[in-house]
């Protein structure tokens, strides 16, 4: 397998960027892609108006070579545009993604895309030739004849504009340039918004109970956005958890497809216990003050909740939205919290016997987890061994930890 990456102008020169990994016939889909020179993308307006673009017009000069080759990440630096563009990335043939901020897992890899800049990953590791300084350098060749030398497994991260800056993982040992130092996923801002819910969880993994959860409450309780945060160490979950830039991702690849679905890291990114109180304390600090924060729970943490820290306090802060889980909503639990003060509102929702638990059980006897949790999660489960009983820190592991 061949890799490259084909870098040129438009007619008014602006950077193009392609990398493509071929079976064969290398030096004709080159030959090919020299059709994308000089080409006109019309108005810079916006970043996604070009992605589309760029996408449509490689599905169409590449259609000829079908399966004999796959392209991984395309990219235009779109100077004067309203927002940066990070280009489309994805396999041409299956339709590619505009870059969208996300994290999304396609054919056992996993991408993190982000209006200007983007990078992809695929399990393996880079030759030491590829170092920031010949990146800084913006040159092109130096990629591509890495990419080339190390075959099919590489780790590769760049910023978007066409060969010029961009970062690059040397053997698990990520090259960093400040555009990946930015979080994915996450915005930390919630400023504006006036309903606000927040999902905690350990998220060990993700799975349809607690989305058809989020998107219930939501959808009843009219909220703007629905924060899933995934819990750092607690004092009440026995046995250790996975990692948290695991959940995180999975979380992350979760929510991608709900508008309205954010994560946030800060529970993980703390060193010691989280406490939900101190968590919604900080949420408060960033809202306005006319902002109403839910915080949404299943049945059976209803029945400890008030054994949390700063519990009283808790209640002062937000209302909680209590689902139905096992076909009840806190019972008794709940009215003693109700009678003490706190505000909360009981949502019904359809009532789905899965969990976290039951799915690592089910992964380890390796029984089926489709139709439990999305797809893409199951993808990165599989794709990083979790659950199994464990399985070496690949190259992958090291550069989404740093890009997340
Ligand atoms: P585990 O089995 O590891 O405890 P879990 O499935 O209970 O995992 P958690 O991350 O512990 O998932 O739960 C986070 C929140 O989501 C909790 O408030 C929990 O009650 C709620 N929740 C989880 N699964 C469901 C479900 N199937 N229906 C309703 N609520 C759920
Ligand atoms: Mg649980």
């Amino acid at each position: 397998m061949l890799s490259f990456v084909f870098d040129t102008l438009t007619s008014d020169g602006r950077p193009v960027a392609v990398c493509v990994m071929c079976r064969s016939r290398d030096r004709e889909i080159k030959e090919t892609l020299k059709k994308l020179k000089n080409i006109e993308f019309g108005s810079y307006s916006s970043g996604y108006t070009v992605d589309y673009r760029l996408s449509s017009m490689l599905r169409e000069l590449l259609e000829p070579f079908g399966g004999d080759i796959e392209v991984f990440g395309a990219t235009v630096k779109a100077g004067k545009a309203d927002c940066p563009t990070g280009g489309i990335i994805g396999r041409i043939g299956e339709g590619s993604e505009s870059a969208a901020e996300g994290l999304f897992s396609s054919g056992g890899m996993t991408f993190y895309t982000a209006p200007g800049r983007f990078a992809f990953a695929i399990d393996g590791g880079i030759p030491g030739e590829l170092t920031d300084k010949a990146l800084e350098e913006g040159s092109a060749e130096t990629i591509y004849s890495a990419l080339t030398a190390c075959g099919r497994d590489f780790v590769f991260i760049a910023d978007g504009s066409g060969g010029g800056k961009g970062a690059a993982a040397v053997r698990g040992e990520i090259v960093m340039l400040s555009e990946t130092e930015a979080k994915s996923g996450e915005r930390t801002e919630f400023f504006g918004l006036k309903r606000i819910g927040i999902m905690g969880g350990t998220f060990d993994p993700v799975h349809y109970g607690h989305l058809i959860a989020a998107e219930t409450v939501r959808d009843e309780l009219s909220l703007d956005k629905v924060i899933f945060m995934p819990t750092g160490h607690t004092t009440y979950k026995k046995g250790r958890p996975s990692e948290g830039r695991h959940r995180y991702t999975m979380t992350a690849l979760a929510a991608a497809d709900n508008p309205a679905f954010l994560v946030s890291s800060m529970e993980l990114a703390g060193k010691g216990y989280s406490y939900t109180a101190d968590t919604v304390r900080k949420i408060r600090e960033r809202c306005g003050r006319d902002t109403e924060i839910f915080f949404i729970t299943g049945s059976d943490v209803v029945e400890y909740m008030s054994g949390w820290k700063d519990f009283s306090a808790l209640t002062k802060m937000c209302s909680f939205a209590a689902v139905n889980r096992g076909g009840s909503h806190g019972g008794a639990a709940l009215d003693r919290l109700s009678a003490a003060g706190a505000d909360i509102k009981k949502i019904d929702i359809p009532d789905l016997e899965i969990s976290s638990s039951m799915i690592r059980e089910r992964i380890r006897n390796r029984k089926t987890v489709k139709y439990l949790l999305p797809e893409s999660v199951e993808g990165y489960i599989r794709l990083h061994g979790l659950y199994t009983g464990g399985k070496a820190e690949s190259a992958l592991d090291t550069v989404l930890d740093k890009l997340i």
